[in-house]
């Protein structure tokens, strides 16, 4: 049994994972009063809430924490004090039961959970609030074939979200607001900004805004929006696709739930003859069990981490990952 935590934003999670199986995945999700992520603050709600999400998990999955072997955490990227947070609540339950620490890469997770579909060597579209990147194994690392220059796609969507009133997370209210207007007669011309596989979105954030201020409808431009953004991120997926010759992607982020997201991506790779994993929506949101699960591959290669050597990274690059499980 591996106990995986995920801390890296706003999210605490605990998940549960024997032999690739998940057996629990409890969280419970800080939201803002108003405006975005206040860091300290969702550190502190990581506090209230890690016994009882811990106690959650412990029941989902019918066991007691001494059947624990191993405690995977979220250690890198993400905001420091909430990374603070989780180590916290990691070391005193590693010390309490006497049972290693894996430290685990956010980014990375989201890519190893795609193991748990099927996925054996894919190419990662990461679309979360923070983070935006087109991830690959090769040459002994994971490799950032693209990102993006600017925003992360969610933060990107719910910025524009909150300047029309609409608070975090402003993506599902987006999605909506998209549904409704549908139509390609709707489709109001954006800023399409592809470097390489490098996206970026401020020059679409100003447009839209100056079209919200002019009057124009929001459901056209939530529509607008995501043709735009996704066709981006899905061209620099291509792209990273055919330079890897690699014949699988996996979907990762809360991004990743958009239906629209989903539907041309699995278009995209029907026309290449790639396989498409899309996890189901409680493993693309932040989620302890990808944590677990990659942990439990990191255990399975026979790393452990002294304990005076844990400590979390808020900047680490996926590509400054020593690879030692492939
Ligand atoms: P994450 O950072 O991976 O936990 O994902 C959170 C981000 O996903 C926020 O920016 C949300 O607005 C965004 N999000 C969640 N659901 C959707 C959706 N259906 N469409 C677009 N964005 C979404
Ligand atoms: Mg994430």
């Amino acid at each position: 049994m591996i106990l995986g935590i995920e801390c890296t934003a706003h999210t605490f999670g605990a998940g549960i994972v024997s032999k690739s199986r998940i057996l629990a995945n409890a969280r419970d999700m800080y939201k803002p009063k108003k405006g975005g992520i206040v860091p300290m603050e969702s550190a502190q709600h990581h506090r209230d809430v890690a016994e009882i999400v811990y106690l959650q998990a412990l029941d989902d999955a019918n066991i007691t924490e001494s059947e624990i072997k191993a405690i995977a955490f979220s250690n890198a990227p993400g905001l420091a004090p909430c990374l603070l947070a989780g180590m916290e609540f990691a070391k005193r339950k590693a010390s309490e039961l006497k049972i290693p620490i894996i430290c685990v890469n956010h980014c990375i997770a989201h890519l190893e959970i795609g193991q748990s579909l099927g996925a054996k060597d894919p190419v990662l579209l990461y679309a979360s609030g923070a983070n935006t990147q087109i991830i690959a194994f090769v040459s002994g690392k994971y490799r950032v074939f693209g990102e993006t220059l600017d925003n992360g796609v969610g933060n990107f969507i719910d910025g524009f979200a909150r300047y029309t009133g609409i608070p975090f997370p402003g993506g599902p209210e987006i999605e909506k607001f998209a549904l409704k207007a549908g139509k390609k007669e709707r489709l109001i011309e954006l800023p399409y900004s592809v470097k390489g596989m490098d996206v970026s979105f401020s020059g679409m954030q100003t447009k839209l805004r100056r079209l919200y201020d002019s009057g124009e409808d929001l459901s056209n431009l939530a529509y607008s929006l995501q043709e735009h953004a996704f066709a981006m991120l899905v061209e620099a997926a291509e792209r990273a696709l055919a330079h890897t010759g690699k014949k699988e992607l996996v979907l990762g982020g809360g991004v990743a739930c958009n239906a629209r997201l989903q539907e041309m991506c699995r278009l995209m790779c029907k026309t290449r003859g790639v396989k498409f994993f899309c996890p189901e929506k409680s493993l693309l949101t932040d989620n302890g069990a990808m944590i677990a699960f990659t942990g439990e591959i990191m255990l399975k290669a026979g790393i452990k981490q002294k304990p005076e050597k844990v400590d979390i990274k808020p900047r680490e690059r996926t590509d400054d990952v020593d690879v030692y499980w492939r």
